[in-house]
């Protein structure tokens, strides 16, 4: 089968054929893959920065959102069958440590995580099991299907607090950040106020409906906060930038007592942090990984549904799978929202 593979340590992806992958565990399901799209994670790996030198063992297939359809299940696999599309989600839990048997699988502590830690989706064929997978009803559109792993990242971090009636600010409108407007607008938000730095993506956050967008670079964050909520400040911040600057700012632009729910991932593990603010606000901080495992996938296949949101904004630009170099160019620009690689009809 093609498959987008990091053929050995260095730079890019190779499109070549390799064995197609075969059902192994009883509980297998064998999908043929429709739709990927691109995350930063695949971009790191493209890139070959320092995390993905320190974790990814090559050769390996990359890629880890999709949409496919069942071609085979394995003896065990209860509700799954061949025909049935389906999309998934990339962190592969154990189902027996502590946090699986406690209904807390998302933060599984043996979890491995598709085109991470094992062959990914860049390929025409993948197998995982159907404990990950998740139907998809047939009237979401495939482009939408294969974006909604970081769909429920956004989900997941605008539904840590209750939003209704809530000031809202989300740093960084990249296409998680950029979900999350719509998320928080329809759970109830006063009103959503973004901060971003590069003209694209403010474009992308005004078309997603934000109701005031700030470039922290050019204008003060805090005064036009200030201005915007009467001097009464944000009551929750989504952090969806991966900037120590933008969490900083952020949380000093949080009321006393208010929320702040933070999924950036930072380039370092230790960086400065108002911690003082924080605690003389008596803020509730909420880290977010992943999804909820699976209440985020029926939320975000609800909304999907039902016309709730709708994601043309965000899903910007199509492509083959042999086109996968422009893809990763487009996404290392900063100029595109999210991007699907087409691999079969
Ligand atoms: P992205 O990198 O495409 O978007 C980040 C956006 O933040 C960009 O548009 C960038 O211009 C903007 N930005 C950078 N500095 C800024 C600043 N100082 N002020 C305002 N905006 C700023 O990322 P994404 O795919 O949308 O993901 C969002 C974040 O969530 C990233 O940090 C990513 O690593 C992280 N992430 C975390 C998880 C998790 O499980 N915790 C999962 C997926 C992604």
């Amino acid at each position: 089968m093609k498959a987008l593979i990091k053929t050995e340590p260095g730079e890019g992806f190779e499109l070549t054929n390799v064995e197609e992958p075969k059902i192994i565990n009883s509980d297998d399901v064998k999908i043929r893959v429709l739709r990927a799209s691109v995350c930063g994670t695949d971009v790191h790996i493209y890139e070959w920065n320092k995390w993905a030198e320190d974790r990814i063992k090559t050769p390996q297939i990359g890629g880890h959102e999709f949409v496919g359809e069942v071609v085979e299940v394995g003896p065990e696999v209860k509700n799954l069958k061949k025909g049935d599309i389906v999309s998934g989600e990339t962190h592969i839990p154990c189902k027996v440590c502590y946090q699986c048997k406690t209904g807390k699988m998302h933060v599984c502590k043996d979890m491995e995580i598709l085109g991470v830690d094992r062959d990914g989706v860049f390929a025409e064929y993948t197998v995982v099991p159907e404990i990950v997978l998740w139907k998809i009803d047939e009237s979401i559109p495939l482009k939408y299907a294969s974006v909604m792993e970081p769909l429920g990242n956004a989900i997941h971090t605008a539904t840590a607090t209750d939003l209704r009636g809530k000031i809202v600010l989300i740093t960084g409108a990249g296409p998680i950040g950029a979900m999350a407007i719509e998320i928080a607008k329809i759970s109830g938000a006063a009103a959503v106020i973004v901060s971003e730095i590069s003209d694209y993506r403010i474009k992308m956050a005004k078309d997603m409906g934000a109701d005031l967008v700030i470039n922290p670079a050019e204008t003060d964050l805090h005064a036009e906060i200030a201005k915007f909520t009467d001097g009464h400040g944000i009551d929750v911040l989504l952090e969806m930038s991966g900037s120590v600057k933008a969490l900083n700012d952020g949380i000093i632009a949080l009321t006393n007592g208010g929320f702040a729910s933070i999924l950036g991932v930072y380039n370092d593990n230790e960086i400065p942090f108002v911690m003082n603010t924080a605690v003389f606000k008596n803020i509730t901080i909420q880290t977010i990984t992943g999804r909820k495992m699976f209440e985020t996938w029926h939320i975000a296949s609800q909304l999907l549904k039902y016309k709730k949101i709708d994601l043309e904004k965000v899903v910007t630009h199509e492509l083959d799978l042999k086109d996968y170099k422009k893809a990763f160019e487009l996404m290392m620009s900063g100029k595109s929202g999210k991007i699907i690689l087409k691999i079969a009809d």
